[in-house]
Formats: structure tokens, C-alpha cells, sequence
């Protein structure tokens, strides 16, 4: 049996807190309850949005006209295997800290640096979400899912899940096609912490820890992550607003031009420096959203009603309490032309927006 409400705010499922409601709204714990909560919305001709810990969302102040599914599926289970080796089965509604926490508990690396993303683990595949060096990609090994196109349960392989940058095939090409039911980790004993990243290092050396254990490399992320203002219940956000641009190298040299004419001869050495830091494949120049957004055009506190351009990360936008979705693309869309004008290069979002129009 499934529990369909109507007329849901959605506002507090997600951790912007901004959205209007939803027309029914259901939870499923069960793959029962899935199916039978996919024909509810196919006998009415309901559009469905599935939602997970709502943390990477958009949603517009009209809400959604259609069946939000939550997942709620749980479950976790740590299954040894040899050479130190651990498989870690978790329900895609299973909070993704709370798996992170459990993991390290129990003495097993390779998420300790994902520690604090917010959303479930659902998200966590759906995104390869990754932060400081770790991401989704390195530990998935397979997801079971239920295909709504086949009506079925089916599983798929890390091969076949496309993982990309903040991508794979769940939002991409087979955006709306499965629901994620479960994913399976592959996790290792007895390795040596990743603290490489200048925040990590920065956060050893003054603490004075040469080489950090599980616990003491989960507590330094959850402390930096506090610090830069992505403690969901302290900043109402959906974490990073804008992504960080790529260009081919014709578009970095005009931009390079324009910043040179603007900004002068020492931001674009700057420029040139950043672009030799982040950039992997010289055919896709990776330029940090952040540089262009504070070092050029000091946007930080920048407002709309209640939309705000963080303090503490210039390329997350925050909602100091009342802000709606109007205000919080009204601010996007001055950012964009903005920076857009200042430097050629048109920044896009990360939260996907629900319900919204795209320009
Ligand atoms: C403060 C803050 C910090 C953040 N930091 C990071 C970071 O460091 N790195 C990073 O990568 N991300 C970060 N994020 C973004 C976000 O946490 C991740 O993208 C997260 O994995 C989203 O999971 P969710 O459960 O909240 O998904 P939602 O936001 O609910 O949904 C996101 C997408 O996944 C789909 N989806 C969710 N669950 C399922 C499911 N079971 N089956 C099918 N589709 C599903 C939804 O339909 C939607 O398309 C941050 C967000 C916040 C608010």
C-alpha cells in the first residue's frame, strides 16, 4: 500500500528550502510500493520526479505538477572479502553521511573524504558525487535498479554507468529512466589518507597530524566543509551554484584578450596559473568559477531578496531565510551576464532546477 499526499511543500525536502508544492507526493520503501506508485502517476498521467535528499535541487515557487516519488529504500551491509577488502551494500535512501560514518566506524577507506556531502546515496551515484580527491566513480562497482521503461528490476555494472565529471547515465542519457535502488562499494583496510588538497594539507599542518587515521581525516572534512559554509542545517543551499567553466583553447585565448584589456597583466598571469593547475586535457581548459566571480568581480554578498552569493564560497548561493526560486535565478541570471560581459564566458548551474524554465 502506498500513502499519496497531496499538495506537499517541497520547500523542506530540499536544503535550498525554497520551492512551491507538489501536486502528490508519495514515499517507497519497498520495490512494491514503486511500481505501484509509478502506475498511480501512469493511470492519471502524472509526470514523476523522483527526489532524494533533495540537496543538488532547484525547485520553482510554483512546485511540481506531477507524483514526486521519494525513495526511501534502506538497508547497509559490510560483506569482507579478502586482501583486506570490503563490499559495502547500501539502499539508495540511506543518508549519505550517515554511510560515510558507518564506514569509517568500521575501519574502511575510500569515502572518509566524501564525508558531510550532503543527500543519500541514491545522489551519491547519480551525481559521482566527489569532493577532495574521492569520488563516486572510484568505489562504485555495480547499482541495482528498477528500469520503469522495462517494468523490471536489472543491475548494472560500473562499465556501463557512464561516470563522468558530476556524471552518469542516471543524468544523462538515461535521464528518468531508473530508479536506484541500491548501490555496492568496494572499500579497502589498512591505507593511507589522500591530503593533498590545500585546505587538507592546511588543516594537518596546523593541527600538527603527520599522517591522519579514518577518524581524524573525516573529522579535518567535516571541519573545512563547516568552515566554508556547507553545514546544510547553517546555510540553507544546494552547495556549489555555478560549475566551473571549460573552454577550448580558442575561447580561453579570447577570454585571456578580454581579461587582459579589463583586469590588467597581473590577473591574467593569474589566469594562466589557474589554467595550468586545473587543467587536465589542454583541449578542455578547466577556469575556476571562483576566480572570475570574486578575484575579478568581488561578488561575494551580492543579493536578491533573499538570494545571496556566499561569503564563504563565492560560487554557492545561499538563502538567508525567506528566498524564493524567482530571487535565486534573478541573482544567476545577473551573475551570468556579469561575468559574461566582464570576460566572454557563460557560466551554468550544478543544481538541477525542478519545474524551471530554462533560458
Ligand atoms: C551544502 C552542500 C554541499 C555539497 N557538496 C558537494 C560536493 O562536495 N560534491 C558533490 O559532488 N556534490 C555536492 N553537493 C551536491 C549534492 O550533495 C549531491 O549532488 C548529492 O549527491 C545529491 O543527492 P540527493 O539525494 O540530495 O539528490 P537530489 O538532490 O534529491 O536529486 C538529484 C538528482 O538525482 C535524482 N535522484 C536522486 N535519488 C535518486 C534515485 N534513488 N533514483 C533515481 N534518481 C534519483 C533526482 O531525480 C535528481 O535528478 C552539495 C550540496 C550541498 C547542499
Amino acid at each position: 500500500m502506498i500513502d499519496v499526499r497531496e499538495n506537499i511543500s517541497l520547500k523542506d525536502f530540499t536544503t535550498f528550502h525554497i520551492g512551491g508544492p507538489a501536486r502528490f507526493f508519495v514515499e517507497v520503501g519497498t520495490v512494491d510500493q514503486l511500481i505501484e506508485a509509478l502506475e498511480y502517476a501512469n493511470n492519471r498521467e502524472l509526470p514523476i520526479f523522483v527526489m532524494g535528499g533533495g540537496s543538488n535541487l532547484l525547485v520553482s515557487d510554483e512546485g511540481f505538477d506531477g507524483l514526486v516519488i521519494h525513495p526511501k529504500f534502506l538497508g547497509f551491509k559490510i560483506v569482507e572479502l579478502e586482501n583486506s577488502k570490503a563490499r559495502v551494500h547500501v539502499a539508495s535512501g540511506e543518508n549519505w553521511d550517515f554511510v560515510v560514518r558507518r564506514c569509517v566506524e568500521a575501519g574502511l577507506w575510500g569515502i572518509e573524504n566524501l564525508s558531510f556531502v550532503p543527500g543519500d546515496a541514491g545522489g551519491f551515484v547519480m551525481q559521482n558525487v566527489g569532493a577532495y580527491g574521492q569520488q563516486a566513480s572510484d568505489v562504485t562497482t555495480s547499482v541495482d535498479v528498477y528500469d520503469i521503461e522495462l517494468k523490471a528490476k536489472s543491475y548494472k555494472l560500473k562499465a556501463e554507468l557512464g561516470f563522468g565529471y558530476r556524471k552518469s547515465i542516471f543524468n544523462t542519457t538515461h535521464k528518468g529512466r531508473y530508479v536506484i535502488l541500491s548501490v555496492d562499494i568496494l572499500l579497502s583496510r589498512g591505507k593511507v589518507a589522500y591530503i593533498e588538497y590545500p585546505d587538507v594539507k592546511r588543516y594537518m599542518e596546523e593541527e600538527g597530524i603527520a599522517q591522519p587515521t579514518l577518524a581524524q581525516m573525516r573529522e579535518a572534512i567535516t571541519a573545512i566543509r563547516t568552515s566554508k559554509g556547507f553545514d546544510p542545517d547553517q546555510r540553507w543551499s544546494a552547495g556549489s551554484f555555478f560549475k566551473n567553466p571549460i573552454l577550448t583553447p580558442d575561447q580561453y585565448s579570447r577570454v585571456r584578450e578580454k581579461i587582459a584589456i579589463k583586469f590588467g597583466p597581473a590577473k591574467t598571469e593569474q589566469l594562466d596559473e589557474l589554467k595550468n593547475k586545473f587543467t587536465r586535457n589542454p583541449q578542455e581548459i578547466k577556469i575556476p568559477a571562483g576566480f572570475l566571480m570574486d578575484t575579478l568581480l568581488h561578488m561575494k554578498g551580492m543579493r536578491v531578496g533573499d538570494a545571496e552569493i556566499s561569503d564563504k564560497q563565492v560560487i554557492s548561493i545561499y538563502n538567508r531565510g525567506k528566498a524564493t526560486a524567482k530571487d535565486v535565478i534573478a541573482l544567476y541570471s545577473q551573475v551570468r551576464k556579469l561575468v559574461l560581459d566582464a570576460t566572454g564566458i557563460t557560466l551554468t548551474h550544478e543544481p538541477e532546477f525542478v519545474g524551471i524554465e530554462e533560458e
